[in-house]
């Protein structure tokens, strides 16, 4: 049974149950007969006997029987018996026992040489001394050949119901999983041709079947988009590094060529020093990236100041003063990792002076409201045309890719958001093209356990 399919499973369990039922159905008929006929077989007794009773009279001691007393009828005998229990009318059926007991309005079974008879007497009194026995006898059907008859029937018609439940069976199965088949023939397809943008498209309906197949649809349609979003992840992050490696490729195959003085080759590998640095952050941040997405980067999280954490930041990177100005409230604790804090702190405030006017200025604060902690970066640059605000966040999006010497490789906003997830919070941005940008990260409260 192991290596069925599931239709022929069903079938075989369909067949099984509607035997089990079949046999169910005729032990219960087999036993309710038994019943049945035994009632049916009293009642007609008992009215045949009453009716014959109702017909017998005995004037001066003459017997006379009334129009419509029958001896045998519907099945019963009737007898007539004097006081003293001697025949007067009526023939006992060949084989009952003649001198049986009387036993007066008992309807009971009694067991002859070859027969089973119902009995029931009643006692006729004519005057105050004397009467008459009435003796009705009623043949009950062999009840053990009537059972063995329908057994028989009924293993002789078995092998051509179990054909039937099979079939019946097979064919209700078959039509339950028609469905299924078309399921997994789209499935297979889909494999087969590794085109990830076929799907299953059952009509619409409220079955299991239609919401697998809606179910397996989305679960395409996300497959496709994040199986092209890998290429393309994979294309541009193989073209950012390769720009910098033809540079340095260039830089060596040209100072080989025609650097002749210290002065020449100092200028090279200051070019080369510069394209390696420009390559390893964009490494650093390709495997930043890729281990927030697989959720593979540990957190260590602490209870941070955050606006100590943006002073340090802004401190340590040597902005020119004259341009930065913040406002840190004093006391705003997150629970957070300082080095993934410190990156995303980086990074905006790092954005604000690349995409600045050059004697524009940033503006940093921290605070606190109700429902989270902020910390905010604006700028008065060139800000973000509306259509773009959403993009910014997609992984090696830029705006403008031909900003200059300065601009990254597009992924610096795609991390800072995933920091700020992986924190609990969200990160935004309010921008108006030509007059500034503001981003704002929000970070939950730590929790009293936290503290
Ligand atoms: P990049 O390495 O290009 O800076 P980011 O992911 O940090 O990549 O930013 C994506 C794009 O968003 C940038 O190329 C730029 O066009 C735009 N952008 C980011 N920050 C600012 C800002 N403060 N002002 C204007 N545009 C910005």
């Amino acid at each position: 049974m192991k290596n069925w399919s599931v239709k022929q499973k069903i079938a075989v369990l369909l067949t099984l149950l509607t035997a089990a039922m079949a046999a169910l159905l005729l032990f219960f008929m087999l036993s309710i007969s038994n019943t049945v006929v035994l009632q049916t077989t009293r009642s007609r007794l008992s009215a045949t006997v009453r009716r014959n009773l109702a017909l017998v009279e005995m004037p001066q001691g003459k017997l006379q029987l009334g129009n419509g007393f029958s001896f045998y009828n519907n099945g019963v005998t009737t007898l007539l018996y004097s006081k003293n229990k001697a025949l007067l009318a009526g023939q006992i059926p060949v084989g009952f026992r003649a001198e049986e007991p009387f036993q007066s309005g008992v309807t009971r079974t009694v067991q002859s040489a070859d027969d089973q008879y119902l009995v029931l007497d009643l006692w006729l009194p004519l005057d105050w001394e004397n009467g008459l026995w009435v003796r009705g006898l009623a043949e009950l059907p062999d009840q053990q050949e009537s059972t063995r008859n329908l057994i028989l029937v009924a293993v002789l018609s078995l092998p051509v119901f179990i054909l039937l439940a099979a079939g019946g069976s097979y064919l209700i199965a078959r039509r339950a999983f028609r469905p299924l088949e078309s399921i997994t023939a789209a499935a297979m397809a889909i494999n087969e041709a590794k085109d990830l943008s076929g799907r299953i498209a059952l009509p619409p309906g409220r079955d299991e079947f239609s919401q697998l197949a809606t179910t397996f649809d989305g679960m395409f349609e996300r497959l496709e988009r994040s199986f092209e979003a890998e290429k393309q992840f994979t294309a541009d992050a193989s073209h950012e590094l390769r720009t910098p490696l033809s540079v340095i490729k260039g830089a060596c195959d040209y100072g080989k060529k025609y650097n002749e003085t210290p002065d020449e080759w100092q200028e090279t590998i200051a070019m080369i020093d510069r394209q390696a640095d420009s390559m390893s952050q964009l490494i650093a941040q390709l495997l930043s990236i890729t281990r927030l997405d697989q959720g593979t980067e540990l957190l260590h999280p602490e209870l941070l100041d955050l606006g100590e954490l943006a002073q340090s930041v802004c401190t340590e990177a040597g902005y020119p003063t004259a341009r930065l100005q913040t406002d840190l409230a004093a006391g705003v604790m997150v629970w957070a990792d300082p080095t993934l804090l410190t990156r995303l702190i980086q990074n905006l405030v790092e954005n604000a002076f690349k995409y600045g006017r050059p004697e524009g200025h940033v503006w940093v604060s921290v605070s606190r409201t109700d429902a989270d902690c902020l910390l905010k970066v604006r700028d008065d640059g060139i800000g973000i045309p509306p259509d773009q605000q959403e993009k910014i966040w997609q992984r090696f999006y830029q705006v403008d890719p031909s900003h200059g010497e300065q601009c990254g490789a597009g992924l610096g906003l795609s991390m800072v958001r995933q920091i700020a997830q992986a924190h609990g919070g969200r990160v935004s941005v309010e921008s108006v093209h030509e007059v500034g940008s503001c981003f704002t990260l929000h970070l939950p409260h730590p929790t009293a356990a936290q503290k």
